[in-house]
């Protein structure tokens, strides 16, 4: 198989799931990287083996060389440097959040296409072995149509000291977090038309929310419920994992702490374990998350090398990224907003 050259930029705390995800993706490598702290660069470059390291992102471009580029850097910067890739006709991955705003993830998806180049977001929850297994038997007909879900992520695990970023902006939970709750609901039980959302701040060392409520109507005739917390003291902390429930008219699908995924349905009442793997250079409770990252990471490759739209395309992403607009504005002003008016 030809190996596909990759540039990575942004070396910092994530990053690092990127780069062992890297090693392992079948058909990919990844070639330079670019940081513009010298500090994680060295740390990065060394800690992989990436002799091109470059502290400026159009200097990279300028010099080429590469495939594809993964951009894991924080949000302020995704819009240029995306651009920046559709300049130089180089697809693009591009971390979560894509954007700041909705109008900012348009033009990127824009600049894009214009350049015929693909352009995928790191939406990687989705991709995440419990995750999959729910959207799988739902598929399987046995709960019969859906009519109502649940997604479901309430943790009190300290976040700040991994991301300290995460405690000083303006928004918090539902740009860093429910994004990937609400790609989730998206995924399992389809497209959204209206939502409705309450949101509050718990912790009074940080400036966003940390808890917040959302309803949401599917195209499909389903109403979900998407709630997450990180001020939720438990006995025993669930974090990272996303808890999910589907009521069909045949029947129900419950995921619950432990990856426990039971399924009622006429035939009686199934049990399974949705465990995800424990990569060798991963680590628990992460090793979800870390397993998602290695999963969406071949998926690109695979679609790079055969040519098919992603998972979560830029353009896909679109459709979770206005969803949390929508939930910062129904928050703010009390309202239900439809979600069709934003895209
Ligand atoms: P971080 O601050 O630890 O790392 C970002 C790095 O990018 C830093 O080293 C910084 O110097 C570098 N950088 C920023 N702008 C740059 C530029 N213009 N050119 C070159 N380098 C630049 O942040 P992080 O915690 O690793 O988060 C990165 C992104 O990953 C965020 O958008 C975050 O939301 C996302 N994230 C995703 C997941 C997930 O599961 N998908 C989990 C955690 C974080």
């Amino acid at each position: 198989m030809t190996e596909l050259k990759g540039a990575l930029i942004g070396c910092g705390f994530f990053a690092i799931n990127q780069m062992h995800a890297w090693k392992d993706v079948k058909g990919a490598e990844v070639v330079a990287i670019c940081d513009r702290d010298p500090q994680r660069l060295k740390i990065v470059g060394d800690q992989f083996g990436i002799e091109r390291r470059y502290s400026d992102a159009a200097a990279l471009f300028a010099d080429g060389g590469f495939d594809f580029v993964d951009i894991a850097t924080t949000v302020q910067s995704h819009r240029a440097l995306v651009e920046m890739a559709a300049a130089h006709k180089i697809p693009a991955i591009c971390q979560k959040p894509f954007a700041k705003t909705l109008s900012d993830a348009k033009a990127m998806v824009k600049a894009c296409a214009d350049a015929a180049i693909p352009l995928m977001v790191h939406e990687n929850f989705r991709w995440q072995t419990p995750i999959q297994a729910v959207k799988s038997m739902l598929q399987s007909g046995v709960i019969g149509e859906p009519f109502w879900g649940r997604f479901s992520f309430r943790s009190g695990y300290d976040v700040f000291s991994g991301q300290p970023y995460l405690a000083e902006g303006e928004r918090f939970i539902i740009e860093d977090l429910a994004i990937h709750t609400l790609d989730i609901a998206r995924f399992i039980l389809g497209d959204v038309t209206t939502l409705t959302a309450r949101t509050k701040r718990v912790n009074p060392k940080i400036k966003g929310e940390d808890v917040a409520t959302i309803m949401l109507d599917h195209q499909n005739g389903a109403t979900s419920i998407v709630d997450v917390s990180y001020a939720t003291k438990l006995g025993t902390e669930p974090f990272p994992e996303t808890l999910i429930e589907i009521d069909g008219t045949l029947g129900t699908i419950r995921l619950s702490q432990g990856y426990r995924l039971e399924v009622n349905s006429a035939e009686g009442t199934t049990v399974s374990d949705a465990s995800p793997k424990l990569l060798p250079w991963a680590s628990r409770p992460w090793h979800n998350i870390q397993e998602s990252v290695l999963a969406i990471q071949q998926h690109w490759t695979d679609r790079l090398a055969s040519g098919g739209e992603t998972s979560t395309s830029g353009a896909d992403n679109l459709k979770t990224f206005a969803l949390v607009e929508a939930a910062y504005d129904s928050a703010a002003h009390g309202r239900t907003v439809d979600i069709g008016v934003l895209l």
